[in-house]
């Protein structure tokens, strides 16, 4: 269903972004792949999708805290591949620790890749999907973008941010076949979690993949951490035609736990 359709998933080298990767390609969308990876990875992990899943594909290693690189991220990807039709702002970090001794460091570097990198990357992507009449943004948040919980300050200021900028990019294109959408997961089995992760199998005295199973139900009522791909079929979804008037909105996926 996505032949033709060209997709930009930033943070595309692991986790959530490289599974949302495999699922479009699979469903026939060339492939814009992103991420912090040596350009000889990149471009091995290129080669695969092309092989794999017979699709165009690019990789590029843009540092989102800088606006020139994701500039030319955004420049060479349309130069490259015609068009970006599909967007998922995907990339982002964790740090977690109380207000009083978080690293202003920290701070900065998680509000920019976070948050700042989809402003930037909407402003470039959005008059090109204007010009075509179709498109689809997908800002990945998190629950935190809806609740809180203790030590992610940064985090749930970025989460938070990026709900009210996926609301205004929303109404700013209502009338131009552009959605724009945030997806906010619980738990997900991907390498952002291992510290918090170990962390709480320090506390606990107990091991790593036991503490991967605890971890869950300390704030997400069904038990169970997802699989990225999950992530990626609901990004599928939101790009269907069945799926136009699902715009603005923060879906949570998070096994209930905002429900609570
Ligand atoms: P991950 O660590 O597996 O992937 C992060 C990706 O971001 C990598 O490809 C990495 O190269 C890229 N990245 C990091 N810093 C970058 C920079 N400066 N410039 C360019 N790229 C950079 O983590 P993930 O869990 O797949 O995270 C993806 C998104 O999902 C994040 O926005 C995260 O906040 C969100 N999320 C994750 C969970 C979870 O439980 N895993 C839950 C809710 C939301």
């Amino acid at each position: 269903p996505l032949r033709g359709k060209v997709a930009l998933i930033t943070g595309s080298t692991s986790g959530i972004g490289l599974a949302t990767a495999h699922v479009l390609a699979s469903n026939g969308a060339d492939i814009v792949l992103h991420g912090l990876m040596s350009e000889a990875e990149g471009q091995q992990l290129a080669q695969q999708f092309i092989q794999q899943y017979k699709v165009r594909a690019l990789f590029d290693d843009a540092d989102l805290t800088c606006v020139e690189q994701i500039n030319r991220l955004m420049e060479r990807s349309v130069a490259d591949m015609g068009s970006i039709d599909i967007l998922v702002n995907n990339a982002g970090i964790q740090h977690t620790e109380e207000i009083d001794t978080f690293p202003a460091s920290q701070w900065h570097a998680i509000i920019a890749i976070n948050l700042s990198a989809a402003f930037f990357a909407m402003q470039k992507a959005i008059p090109a999907m204007k010009k075509k009449g179709w498109g689809r943004i997908i800002n990945i948040a998190s629950v935190h973008g809806l609740v809180a919980s203790v030590k992610k300050s940064a985090y749930c200021a970025a989460k938070h941010g990026i709900v009210g900028l996926t609301k205004v990019a929303a109404l700013e294109n209502a009338d131009q076949g552009i959605t724009v959408n945030a997806i906010c997961p619980g738990w997900v089995d991907t390498p952002i979690l291992s510290n918090q992760i170990q962390e709480f199998a320090d506390r606990k005295n107990i091991p790593f993949e036991q503490a991967k199973r605890e971890i869950v139900s300390t704030k997400q009522p069904v038990p169970e951490m997802m699989n990225p791909s999950q992530i990626g079929e609901f990004i599928l979804f939101l790009c269907s035609d069945a799926a136009r008037t699902i715009s603005g909105a923060s879906l949570p996926m998070d096994g209930a736990w905002t429900a609570q």
